[in-house]
């Protein structure tokens, strides 16, 4: 039937509707991608091609890399920069913007889904400062796959159709390859997007801005008296629920600035992230946050930070109260969500009782140095009063578990747990498979010294499925190398 299977498009036919291009032109400086010389495909992704309804075979034609390396416009495209602000590292910078993206437009598909398409690396902009416009393939290969693998678990993000390469040289730490990701999400508005006109005075901007992403993405919201508070308070919830996904998966994003938050929140802006190894919550994944304001454990405090920062922005549009009430919700959303998440991951019900076995447990790994992700894997295999060797085996101090592990097999039975039953529950909850800096490692240099480009779609299939049994891929279920201790990531990409 028609919506199962909706009529596959091509490049020249895709549904392109522009909402933001119609909004006035403070909000963006129209200008046409520079090219990305002689391009060649790095890798496509068909899934996102699906949320496009793209047919996949568009992508071994010639006119791909000429619309997806800024050579040519798609027919419907109307480029763009979007232009915002935002706290860096704490600090209000009054003018960011895509200085090295350009919204191309936005397509919506058979299921009426609207899908941006942003190309990263699509040269200067008028916000480009002193940069120079351009992506690498390190740091493209870097959020492509992290999209995917998030989506992958089931975490709100951005998500991304391909990566076009370039021999054209990039300037970085050293000289780099570049490249180009198209990154696809519903909208790119940042939080920074409505803290430009509240730092400049333009109330009745912020307004329009308001009123523009209700429409589009909260019409439930448009037709309601209080739709401002109302809007904020949805925006606090989904940051916050956004902080407890990242917190239960171990994710770190590594430069939570504002102008880095969605106000559809999703994880935007993949830079120098990191999943946990061994459980520290004082992790820091960006090897230029040297006072550590972004590290693991601080993340839902910075969530909060920065939604304090939207509803300032958001503040000619409602009273005090009402921004305070908005935000008082954040706490309560994220507690109550991580809470529910953890306790999945143990497979217990999120009652009172389940706190002080997640706070106790997050003690043992952090003393033990315990990976996160092998220990929950191998957590769901856990009976109650059984010796549990597989995750025991992970602890220097093997007290330190078989204490917790007592209070936990009394919980589960309690609870009536069924170990068979919970096994294969959990499976589906704690991934066997997550995208450690070492992977993604693997695949930057085979693709940069050997124009092989087969890890990266390797572990883009393996990602997209990560709880799933890949006998073939093992291999990355298993600890990370001691090489992978060494790698730093910073913000340049
Ligand atoms: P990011 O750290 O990627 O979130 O970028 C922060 C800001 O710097 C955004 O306004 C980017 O568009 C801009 N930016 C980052 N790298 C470049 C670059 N190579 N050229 C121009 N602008 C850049
Ligand atoms: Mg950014």
């Amino acid at each position: 039937m028609d919506r199962d299977f909706p009529p596959l498009r091509t490049l020249e036919t895709l549904n392109f509707d522009n909402s933001y291009a119609r909004l006035p032109q403070a909000f963006y400086a129209m200008l046409p991608p520079t090219p990305l010389p002689e391009p060649y495909l790095v890798s496509f992704n068909e899934s996102a091609a699906a949320l496009l309804d793209l047919d996949p075979v568009q992508a071994a034609r010639p006119a791909f890399l000429d619309y997806f390396a800024g050579h040519k416009t798609l027919p419907g495209a109307q480029p763009l920069a979007m232009i915002y602000a935002g706290h860096q590292f704490g600090h209000y910078v009054p003018q960011l913007g895509d200085g090295r993206a350009l919204l191309l437009g936005e397509v919506v598909n058979s299921r009426g889904e609207r899908w941006d398409l942003h190309l990263k690396g699509a040269g200067e902009t008028p916000f480009s400062r002193s940069g120079d416009g351009r992506a690498v393939l390190r740091s493209s290969i870097r959020e492509y796959l992290c999209c995917e693998a998030m989506h992958g678990l089931g975490i709100p993000t951005t998500r991304a159709l391909c990566i076009v390469g370039s021999d054209m040289e990039v300037y970085r730490e050293q000289i780099e390859t570049g490249a180009a990701l198209l990154r696809m999400a519903p909208s790119h508005v940042r939080f920074g997007s409505f803290e430009l006109f509240f730092y400049r005075g333009q109330h009745a901007e912020i307004k329009v801005l308001a009123d523009y992403v209700i429409a589009q993405h909260y019409p439930e919201l448009a037709e309601l008296s209080d739709k401002y508070p109302r809007f904020l308070r949805e925006v606090v919830l989904r940051t916050a629920r956004l902080m407890a996904k990242w917190q239960a998966v171990g994710f770190a994003h590594g430069v939570m600035n504002t102008d880095n938050m969605s106000i559809l929140g999703l994880t935007l802006d993949y830079g120098p992230y990191g999943f946990l190894d061994q459980f520290d919550p004082g992790y820091i994944c960006n090897h230029s946050d040297h006072g550590g304001r972004y590290a693991f454990d601080r993340q839902p405090e910075i969530g909060a930070w920065n939604v304090t920062c939207l509803a300032q922005a958001l503040s000619p549009l409602m009273s005090v109260e009402q921004a305070q009430e908005a935000l008082s919700g954040y706490n309560d959303a994220f507690a109550t969500h991580y809470i529910e998440l953890m306790s999945a991951k143990l497979g217990i019900t999120p009652a009172p009782e389940a706190v002080p076995l997640i706070t106790g447990l997050l003690e043992i790994l952090q003393q033990n140095r315990v990976d996160y992700t092998i220990f929950f894997r191998r957590l769901n295999r856990f009976i109650p009063g059984n010796q549990n060797a597989a995750v025991r085996d992970l602890f220097l101090e093997r007290a330190a578990f078989d204490a917790w592990a007592a209070l936990y097999g009394a919980r589960l039975r309690q609870e009536g747990s069924l170990d068979i039953e919970r096994g294969a529950r959990l499976d589906g909850v704690n991934p066997k498979y997550i995208l450690r800096n070492y992977m993604a490692q693997i695949a930057i240099q085979k693709a940069v010294q050997e124009r092989d480009y087969t890890e990266v779609d390797r572990l883009l299939a393996l990602l997209r499925h990560p709880f799933d049994e890949h006998p073939e891929m093992d291999r990355y279920a298993g600890f990370p190398p001691d090489w992978a201790s060494s790698i730093e990531v910073s913000c340049s990409s």
